[in-house]
Order: C-alpha cells, then sequence, then structure tokens
C-alpha cells in the first residue's frame, strides 16, 4: 500500500512538472484524455479502498452516520461527492466485470457509478456482461437509461412485486444542501406516485396563472411550496382524508387482487398493483364498465370505508395506532387489517395509521395478530409491535 502511494505522489508530481505552453495540439488532446482515463482509475481504486474500510467500520469510531459523512468530514469533500465514491465501490465489490472496463477505457468512473442500482440488486445469475456491453462508451445519463432498461430484463428471481416496491420506497428521501448565494437546492425523491401528488398538490394551491403572469412554471411550484409551507406554519393545514390529487385507473380483477395488472395515472406512469389496492382503502372508488373503448355505465363514487365509519374509526383511535406515534387521525388513513376483499369493511378490521405506519404496516414479512382491539404486529425481523389501543382509547 505504502508503495503503490509513493508510486501516485510521483505520477502526480512527474505530471504537474509537465510544461504543457511546450506541447503541440494532439499531445495536448491526448494528455487531457489519458489523464482523465487515469483519474477515473484511481477513482476505481479510491472506491474499492472506501468500501474496505465502509465494511471495517471506519466510521463507526469517528460517530458519523455513515462512510459517506465520515469521508466528507476527513476529506473535506461534499456529501454528494463521497456517497458517489460509496456508490461506485459498492459497484465494483458486487461486478469486478465494471472495474475492469473503466481500467480499459470502455466506461467512465462517472458512467459506473450510475450502474450501481442495475449490479447490487441483481439477481445471482444474471449476465452482468450484457449490461456492461450495454453501457460501454455511454454517458452517465445515457448508462443510467441503459441500466434501467436492462434491470427490467433482470428481476431478481423470486422477489414479489411488494418487495420490489418496498425496495424503491426505501430509497425517499429529502436532502437540502448549504446555501450557495443565498439560494439552497432541496432534492425530493418519491415515489413516482408521491410525486404526481406532490406536484398536484404545488399546482392547486398555486392556482391557475392570473393575467400578465410571467413566473415559469418551476417559479409557480416554488410559490406553490412556499404557500403550503405558510400554511402550515399558520395551523391552517389539517389533513384529512378529502381531496383527492391522483386519478388512478386500475382493472376490477388486479383491485379484488385476481391478478396483478398495473394501474395507470392520467401520466401514464405505471403504479404496481400492490400500491394500487393499498391506495384504494382510502380513495374515492369510481366502477367504470366498458366494452372495447365505449363507457357503458360510470357507478356511482364510493369509498371502501363509509364516512360514519371512518368518523368512527377516528373517535375510537384519535390518531395512528402505533405505539409512541403521535400524528392525529385527521392525517391518518384508514386500513383493512385483513385485505379487502377477504376481510369486512366493519370496525373490527378497521385501524388507522399514518402514512409512514401503514407502510411499515404493509411491509413484506409482516404479520397482523388479532383485531382491531387486539392488535400486535410481528415485524419482518421478529419484534413484536403492541398496538392495542391506549387506555383513552380503549375508554372512547
Ligand atoms: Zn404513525
Amino acid at each position: 500500500m505504502e508503495a503503490a502511494l509513493d508510486l501516485g505522489d510521483t505520477a502526480a508530481g512527474a505530471l504537474a512538472a509537465v510544461d504543457v505552453r511546450s506541447l503541440s495540439r494532439q499531445q495536448l488532446a491526448a494528455g487531457v484524455v489519458r489523464v482523465q482515463q487515469l483519474i477515473d482509475r484511481f477513482t476505481v481504486a479510491h472506491s474499492r479502498l472506501v468500501t474496505a474500510a465502509d465494511q471495517a467500520g471506519v466510521w463507526r469510531d469517528a460517530g458519523c452516520r455513515d462512510m459517506a459523512e465520515w469521508i466528507t468530514n476527513t476529506t473535506r469533500t461534499s456529501y454528494g461527492t463521497a456517497s458517489g465514491l460509496v456508490a461506485l465501490g459498492e459497484t465494483v465489490n458486487a461486478a469486478p466485470e465494471v472495474a475492469q472496463a473503466v481500467a480499459a477505457g470502455e466506461l467512465s468512473a462517472a458512467s459506473a457509478a450510475t450502474l450501481h442500482d442495475a449490479v447490487t440488486t441483481a439477481p445471482a445469475d444474471a449476465d452482468l456482461g450484457s449490461l456492461i456491453d450495454a453501457v460501454k462508451g455511454s454517458k452517465p445519463k445515457a448508462a443510467r437509461q441503459a441500466a434501467e432498461r436492462w434491470k427490467e430484463l433482470n428481476v431478481p428471481a423470486g422477489e414479489t412485486e411488494e418487495e420490489r416496491e418496498d425496495r424503491r420506497y426505501q430509497r425517499r428521501s429529502v436532502r437540502t444542501a448549504p446555501p450557495v448565494d443565498g439560494l439552497a437546492t432541496t432534492t425530493v425523491v418519491l415515489p413516482v406516485l408521491q410525486s404526481r401528488q406532490f406536484i398536484n398538490a404545488l399546482n392547486a394551491v398555486v392556482g391557475k396563472p392570473c393575467e400578465a403572469d410571467l413566473r415559469t412554471t418551476e417559479q409557480r411550484l416554488a410559490d406553490g411550496l412556499i404557500l403550503l409551507c405558510d400554511a402550515f406554519a399558520k395551523g391552517e393545514v389539517i389533513g384529512g382524508r378529502e381531496r383527492p390529487t391522483v386519478l388512478l385507473v386500475f382493472d376490477a380483477d388486479a383491485y379484488t387482487g385476481d391478478s396483478d395488472t398495473p394501474a395507470r395515472t392520467a401520466n401514464g406512469d405505471r403504479i404496481p398493483a400492490c400500491v394500487a389496492r393499498h391506495l384504494a382503502e382510502n380513495a374515492h372508488l369510481q366502477r367504470v364498465v366498458q366494452a372495447g373503448s365505449r363507457i357503458l355505465d360510470l357507478g356511482v363514487t364510493v369509498r371502501l370505508a363509509s364516512d360514519d365509519q371512518y368518523r368512527a374509526l377516528v373517535v375510537r383511535d384519535r390518531g395512528c395506532r402505533w405505539p409512541g406515534c403521535e400524528i392525529p387521525a385527521a392525517w391518518c388513513e384508514a386500513d383493512h387489517l385483513t385485505p379487502y376483499p377477504a376481510g369486512p369493511t366493519t370496525l373490527d378490521n378497521l385501524v388507522l395509521w399514518c402514512t409512514h405506519h401503514h407502510h411499515e404496516k404493509h411491509r413484506p414479512g409482516v404479520t397482523v395478530l388479532g383485531d382491531a382491539h387486539t392488535l400486535r404486529l410481528v415485524l419482518a425481523n421478529n419484534t413484536l409491535i403492541d398496538c392495542t389501543p391506549r387506555p383513552a382509547q380503549a375508554a372512547a
């Protein structure tokens, strides 16, 4: 290791000493490309060290939350750069072919890093060579798209739609970068449906453009977000189950669990059947009978839990039933403990959860014990969660 670092020092010194003004145009062009390839190889080697240090728990001793934070603190690089390095290390660890492609100059380190998800979630028997072939010579954006297509074709064997959706959902995040020139960039990562809801809500809050409105769409959405946060600060955002914000079209068979045909949003996004079924519990439902493209019948709009049942739930549960969670009823969703239509829409089978705990309850591997009055959950890691009504709830 020391000898390798000394050689690296020598190389960096020698490159720095080159009299760049004496070089021809061809030499300059070749130099720029060669040094970039060297940097990429160094980056891959660096990322391998990072992964090994991560696994050795270097960051834990320093009280950091993860390896990327430790790198940020010790090398003064950005968190984004540091987490990119961690991701690249995990990529080449899972697929040494990626490191070989970078060493051969077929793939840049930036493009290699975009393969992280494809490589780390690939089934054991997946043909990683075909992934490398698909992304060779691609810039990061094209490599990311090719990796997404490859992923669609190489679904881990035995992974259910629920598990795949759960894996996606666990990557949700809101991250704010430190301000630059008085502006801070906040990056929001949401599943596609929640992302539509987010934009629809901002659009609804900001309203239609008024006369002589010169704002861009981006500025109007930003104003919507500012208005929404202001309203929350003033206590005007009260939650509740009205105001549906996304229209989903869904087959009756998929609704009852007899098929897994995905639902579609009005924008054409594909929403997995398991997610649509989960949402249906709190949505306005309308039956549409079609013959080919002709609509034969439109049913009335109904809800799975009636308004009376919902009010009774609010009185009984008062808020999320997860122990220690203080989200009030107005922000909660009704949940069928035994999913509809196998489980009835009765108060014994309905409880309120906040969005987060509703998701936790529906995660793969969670077992429901008892009914609404004796409810306990066994989580995927075998933790037992006691969700029996609190004394005040029981009295109510
Ligand atoms: Zn909760």
